[in-house]
């Protein structure tokens, strides 16, 4: 069986640039996908590229979307290859959504994570979220001056709710005196988990600290690229492993693989529209078995609403998440990628 295969391409503005150790990113690039059967019924599929977590590019991207035929079949589909990550998730997705459009989801009531912002706007942001009924924040570190952001840690644990756990991510940017001097900061404070302490390349540090420290560290740029993720799987790192899916390749291989190893997951968004953030999700969903909240504070990161999948606060029903739409992606999208 074959499918008509058209792309489009978007580029939108988030709501608030995003400062991250990867610096300061203001909208991003992407492309959907689209297939057809012969009685006109469609779905779509995302390529979200984040190519400072290792995937393809959005340039790479678009010319393996130029390269395909205008017809594809399953074989095609499932052979996309390994270094085109992004572009085998939307096409794997795609093709599942549509040949098995009605498959359950498991009935899952999934805790979620809010996002707070680097540096003083964190407090606000957590009591916002507190009043919201969120209670596992994550807030991104490794932007400013260590020392000044390590000095607002317990003033912001401070306006956490009772119950409430932190997240702290540093995006890769810290070296070893710092991861240090953070971890014993949290050592006995409601830290669920350090995030990325060192950069791609550069771990080795994290399996020394987790035999000095209680709060467990979790890797997640170093773990993105499928090849990485299995090394680390195949050297049993001990920790917590963040799994983003939309540049995770293959849904179907990524739940292979962790069923297999049985590791502690969180999942996380790579700044999804809607269509990406809901197969994204829908991976998780089948995936979770931690319940540790899922890490999709970026739903609602673009200007345009209609890009936006709906919030689902602090808790996601997989019922809920089988329901939605795909709203007018298609058509908010464009043939030709817009001028650089
Ligand atoms: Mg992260």
């Amino acid at each position: 069986m074959s499918f008509r295969f058209e792309y489009h391409a978007y580029r939108a503005a988030f709501r608030q640039p995003l400062a991250t150790a990867h610096g300061v990113w203001s909208e991003r690039e992407g492309l959907l996908v689209r297939l057809t059967d012969g009685s006109g019924r469609s779905a779509l599929g995302e390529i979200a590229p984040l190519p400072a977590w290792g995937s393809e590019t959005f340039d790479a991207a678009l010319a393996f979307c130029a390269a395909l035929p205008g017809m594809v079949d399953e074989a095609l589909v499932r052979s996309v290859p390994a270094d085109r990550p992004c572009c085998r998730f939307a096409l794997e997705t795609a093709w599942d959504g549509l040949q098995r459009p009605a498959s359950p989801l498991p009935v899952r009531q999934l805790p979620m994570a809010a996002l707070l912002p680097a540096g003083t706007g964190a407090i606000e942001a957590a009591v916002r979220a507190a009043n919201r009924g969120f209670t596992t924040m994550k807030w991104k570190v490794g932007v400013g001056d260590p020392a000044s952001e390590l000095a607002l840690l317990p003033l912001l644990l401070a306006h956490l709710p009772a119950g409430a756990r932190l997240r702290i991510d540093a995006n890769g940017a810290w070296d070893l005196s710092t991861a240090r001097a953070w971890l014993k900061a949290c050592e006995g404070r409601p830290v669920e988990f350090i995030e990325q302490p060192f950069p791609v390349g550069h771990e080795h540090p994290v399996l020394q600290l987790a035999n000095e420290f209680s709060t467990p560290v979790a890797l997640d740029e170093s773990v993105a690229r499928t090849d990485d993720l299995r090394r680390w799987l195949d050297f049993g790192w001990p920790g917590i492993y963040v799994i983003k899916p939309a540049l995770a390749g293959s849904p179907r291989r990524l739940l292979k693989l962790l069923a297999d190893y049985e590791v502690e997951t969180v999942f996380s968004s790579a700044f999804e529209t809607a269509v990406g953030a809901r197969a994204a999700l829908t991976v998780a969903a089948c995936a979770e078995r931690s319940n540790r909240a899922l890490g999709f504070g970026t739903i609602g990161c673009f200007a345009d609403e209609r890009l936006n999948l709906p919030d689902p606060g602090p808790t996601l029903s997989t019922k809920w998440l089988a329901r939605l739409a795909p709203g007018p992606l298609w058509e908010l999208s464009s043939p030709v990628p817009h001028a650089a």
